[in-house]
């Protein structure tokens, strides 16, 4: 679980992406293998001990054509207004500058925790430097150094010290979902047409959410709760419009809800921006869905949704389980289609197979379709076990992890695919030897 949101700020070249790098580590998951979604990264997952938090770079979101110093500023916005939790970053090798000064002005007026670390303090001399860093009037600074992974344990500590009790997670039994595409796609036009949809009663209950922006409702005695995408409001539209921003807004509402219900503009067709999005979806593990909005305005016969359904299978091939709805926001056309179907997914991410009935499905995959020898090895699965669910994580025991290929993987998949009902939910599979 989530335990909240940590942000690395400070001027350019102190080491942030190092740090970064260092604390997302080497963490694998079926995501890094799909191209394209983790070029650019910006924020990541970071576990530490049993516990994980969500990690941004905010080095990595920039203005284009603005002062060095607004890009700053935005950075350091962005961190207050997003993060729980803030780690400064600074460096031994420059010392105190201007721009750190500037900095720590902004953070000690910021309602939040901030943890000032001197980076590239690689050896004792430059780890003298911390005592120069007390004049930021932050605290006690730590010595870092991304590169030779010095204080990295003693950062991630103090960071699960200062982080909150609760967990992001807040609405545990409701099913939430949040609608996320990029401008104009039809995002608030869509709830409004869920909210207004015949049966759909909205409480408001207090209490029941953990932002105002957040709505809950029944529909046909069940609860949901939709999950706010809509930015920060209250600074204006100053930074909406910088897509990296904006993808980080979603990834944050993705990260509170149960199902991602995923946007495209029907009237523009799908965009390269539209991947982006896609990949977030994708990244958290979440349920999704893909809605193709503004049917309205499309030009159809009777072949049109096949072919466009073959062109979105085609642009978004990690996505090949989630289902396609057309409808419009508008006329509400299919939107009736929704609720049971984030129903049906949800479901899906929380299913549990039984041990036996899972390990069934595996031996008789394996029986059908042996994996291929490698340098005269072959993966040899002995059994399975399902660890997790949302998504549902199954571990096969094998001979030699290293011997399960990314191809066999995705034929085991399909397998239990084919076997249960997992629409809408990404499955991991994890390879472990047989102790
Ligand atoms: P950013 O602009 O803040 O994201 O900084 P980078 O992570 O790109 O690092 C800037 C430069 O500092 C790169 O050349 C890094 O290799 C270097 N660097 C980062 N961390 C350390 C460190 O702990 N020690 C030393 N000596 N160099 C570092
Ligand atoms: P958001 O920025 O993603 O929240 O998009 P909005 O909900 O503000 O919609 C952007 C524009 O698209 C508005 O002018 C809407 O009226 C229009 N729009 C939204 N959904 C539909 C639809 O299904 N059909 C048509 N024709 N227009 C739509």
């Amino acid at each position: 679980m989530l335990r909240g949101t940590v942000a690395i700020v400070g001027r350019p070249n102190v080491g942030k992406s190092t740090v970064f790098n260092r604390l997302i580590g080497q963490r694998k998951s079926i995501v890094d293998d799909t191209p394209g979604v983790t070029r650019d990264r910006i924020y990541g997952e970071v576990e530490w001990l049993t516990q994980s938090f969500r990690l941004i770079d905010t080095g990595g979101i920039q203005l284009e054509n603005q002062a060095f110093g607004d890009e700053i500023n935005m950075q350091v916005d962005i961190a207050i207004e997003e993060a729980d939790v803030i780690v400064f970053l600074t460096s031994a090798k420059e010392g105190v500058t201007s721009d750190d000064a500037l900095i720590a002005r902004k953070l000690q007026k910021a309602q939040k925790p901030v943890i000032l670390a001197v980076n590239k303090s690689d050896n004792e001399t430059l780890q003298m430097m911390q005592y120069d860093f007390y004049q930021l009037g932050l605290g006690d600074p730590m010595v870092l150094s991304g590169a030779h992974g010095i204080g990295i344990g003693d950062l991630l500590d103090k960071i699960m010290e200062l982080l909150p009790e609760k967990q992001m997670r807040s609405y545990d039994g409701i099913t939430s979902f949040c609608v996320i595409g990029q401008p104009n796609v039809g995002k608030s036009s869509l709830v409004n047409a869920i909210l207004q949809e015949q049966r759909v009663i909205v409480s408001n209950v207090e209490g029941t959410t953990r932002d105002a922006i957040d709505t809950p409702f029944k529909y046909d005695g069940q609860e949901y709760i939709i999950i706010d995408t809509a930015g920060i409001r209250k600074r204006g539209k100053i930074y909406e419009n910088i897509e990296k921003y904006s993808l980080l807004r979603a990834l944050q509402a993705i990260d509170r809800s149960d199902v991602a219900l995923f946007l495209i503009d029907g009237e523009k067709g799908i965009r390269e921006q539209d991947k982006h999005v896609a990949g977030l979806a994708h990244d958290a593990g979440k349920g999704v869905i893909i809605v193709y909005n503004k049917w309205d305005t499309v030009d159809k016969n009777e072949k049109t949704m096949h072919e466009i359904e073959t062109k979105i299978r085609n642009q978004f091939l990690y996505l090949d389980y989630a289902p396609i709805v057309f409808v419009s926001a508008k006329t509400h056309s299919k939107v009736n289609q929704l609720l049971p179907l984030i129903n049906e997914v949800h479901d899906a991410c929380c299913l549990r197979i039984p041990t036996n009935v899972l390990n069934d499905v595996i031996l008789d995959a394996q029986m059908l379709n042996p994996p291929k020898p490698h340098n005269g090895r072959q993966l040899k699965i002995y059994y399975a076990s399902q660890v997790a669910v949302e998504p549902p994580t199954i571990v096969l025991f094998v001979n030699d992890p290293e011997l399960l290929h990314f191809s066999y993987q995705r034929y085991i998949e399909n397998k239990l695919r084919e076997a249960f009902l997992f629409t809408g939910t990404p499955i991991k599979i994890l390879a472990r030897a047989r102790t």
